[in-house]
């Protein structure tokens, strides 16, 4: 009689906000393709309605693969938090609800090959590793730069010489990490990390950097072609010496289970028969990500910017971090004439798109992004260029990655977008400028041409789920 071939089941511990979750159940859904079985631990509730969306369209597209189980939080006392972002309020809750996963992870019907959690809950997963019984992995939502740079943080915490052990103090006017051409400076390093005093991103990165050698693995949505530098720093010790594996397995692909029904994405059937009526690589599309609302000083300008720049153009606007509080109309935030500028060149909707559709459209020949990693890695999947105009952290090391690579420019001189207003007629002169970029464009068409073969058949993100996929059957 045959032996059965062992299950390989891997469970999956999202932390908050679409930047996080998209890329978990994207690698959830890899795992998927190659046959395991998948858990996945939602923390509830959760911070947007878009997460929640998203959550229900996966566990019912793979209704047999997928087990989804609840994983009721903690509520948190902001106050004790010192922050006014609810979604690292959330970070915050869930670190600190890790004890209540024991039961859960304990109940599983099928034992774990492997536990793949989010990069925001590092050391408060370990400190329950004796429970989990199984390799622990993270799953890196960020660049490998990134990631080079939270690994680092350790090394320069320790050779700190006054050992005041504090980032405002040791980062200096540069971080030059070894296996790296280009250092990163303090400029560039996400603003909260450097602040006086203490805040859940400075503290979550000083608890969570030297614990990353004990983890088993990182999963990394990068590949070689877009951070072969990078990657190899980390992978043959330069950044921090005993890291494990990171695995390039990016870029992730969006799935089916995206399409979030039309009911959810009101907006998204008219935007794309508004974009199949407009010019290939014609139009630029405007957005800063899931949680980052476009500040008011800002808004007008950049409405300015867009009517001035000469291309038409789909501006996603946010006016509220969490999108359950928006409210306002944006009519009465730009105004009726205003308003009908904007409405005869482009179109300007404030409800969630799906930009994997948009990014995709051939229409589209530009992407205004804050820089998160999500974005830039999407943008690259479809070749489309690329202007960064980073808002807050990790960003501005993401948008110097980019430029060193050639696939999207960066407008420096705008500094953090949460610093100074940046008038019209300049935000329409970088559009022109990175619309008509001839060399970016052949630039991102090669990157276009790497990533799909990264993630296409037999590329490094088969191959190298295959081959742990193996090494976990074996260890089973
Ligand atoms: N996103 C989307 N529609 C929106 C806003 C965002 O589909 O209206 C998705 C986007 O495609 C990406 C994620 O939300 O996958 C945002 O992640 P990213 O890392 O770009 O930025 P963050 O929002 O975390 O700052
Ligand atoms: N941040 C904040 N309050 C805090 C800590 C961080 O508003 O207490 C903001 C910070 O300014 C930056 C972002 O959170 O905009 C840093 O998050 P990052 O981009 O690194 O995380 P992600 O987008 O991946 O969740």
């Amino acid at each position: 009689m045959s032996v059965p071939e062992p299950v390989v089941h891997v469970a999956f511990l999202p932390s908050a906000g679409m930047g996080h979750l998209n890329p978990c159940l994207r690698l959830a859904s890899v795992f998927l393709r190659y046959g395991c079985k998948v858990t996945l631990i939602i923390p509830r509730p959760t911070v947007s309605l878009a997460e929640s969306n998203l959550i229900s369209s996966f566990s019912s597209s793979f209704p047999h693969q997928v087990t989804q189980i609840d994983f009721k939080l903690t509520p948190l006392d902001p106050n004790t938090v010192n922050t006014n972002d609810p979604f690292f309020l959330q970070y915050e809750t869930i670190r600190r609800s890790v004890h209540l996963l024991s039961p859960i992870l304990s109940s599983l019907s099928t034992s774990l090959s492997a536990f793949i959690f989010d990069i925001f809950l590092v050391s408060p997963i370990l400190s329950i590793a004796d429970k989990i019984f199984c390799p622990s992995y993270i799953n890196f939502t960020s660049s490998a730069r990134m990631l080079s740079f939270i690994a680092y943080v350790s090394v320069l915490a320790d050779s700190d010489q006054a050992a005041q052990r504090h980032p405002s103090k040791f980062v200096g006017d540069a971080i030059q990490i070894p296996g790296f051409t280009l250092p990163i400076p303090r400029s560039s390093v996400p603003p909260p990390f450097l602040l006086e005093g203490s805040n859940p991103f400075q503290r979550m990165i000083m608890e969570d950097s030297p614990n990353l050698t004990k983890l088993d693995g990182v999963f990394m949505n990068s590949f070689e072609e877009l951070e072969g530098e990078a990657l190899a720093a980390l992978n043959e010790g330069k950044v921090v010496r005993g890291l494990p594996p990171v695995y390039g397995i990016g870029p992730l692909r969006a799935g089916e289970f995206e399409n979030v029904d039309e009911g959810q994405k009101g907006c998204m059937s008219w935007i794309l028969e508004w974009l199949n009526e407009r010019a290939e690589g014609s139009v630029v599309y405007v957005s800063l990500g899931n949680r980052t609302k476009t500040r008011r000083e800002q808004i007008k300008d950049m409405a300015l910017g867009l009517i001035e720049c000469g291309y038409s153009f789909l501006w996603v606007v946010k006016l509220k971090r969490v999108d359950r509080e928006e409210e306002e109309d944006l009519e009465d935030v730009l105004g009726r004439e205003l308003m009908s500028k904007l409405r005869e060149k482009g179109v300007v909707v404030k409800e969630f798109v799906d930009q994997i559709k948009i990014l995709e459209h051939p229409a589209v020949g530009g992407f205004v992004t804050h820089g998160g990693w999500n974005s830039i890695t999407e943008a690259i999947g479809e070749g489309v260029n690329i202007l960064t105009w980073p808002q807050g952290g990790d960003q501005k090391i993401n948008a110097e990655l980019l430029r060193m690579r050639g696939v999207g420019i960066w407008a420096e001189e705008w500094d953090w977008g949460t610093q100074k207003v940046v008038e019209g007629k300049e935000i329409a002169k970088k559009i022109k400028e990175m619309m008509s970029n001839e060399s970016l464009r052949v630039k991102a068409g090669e990157m276009k041409d790497a990533a799909r073969k990264a993630c296409g058949v037999g590329g490094s993100c088969e191959v190298t789920i295959k081959r742990l996929i193996e090494e976990w059957k074996r260890n089973a």
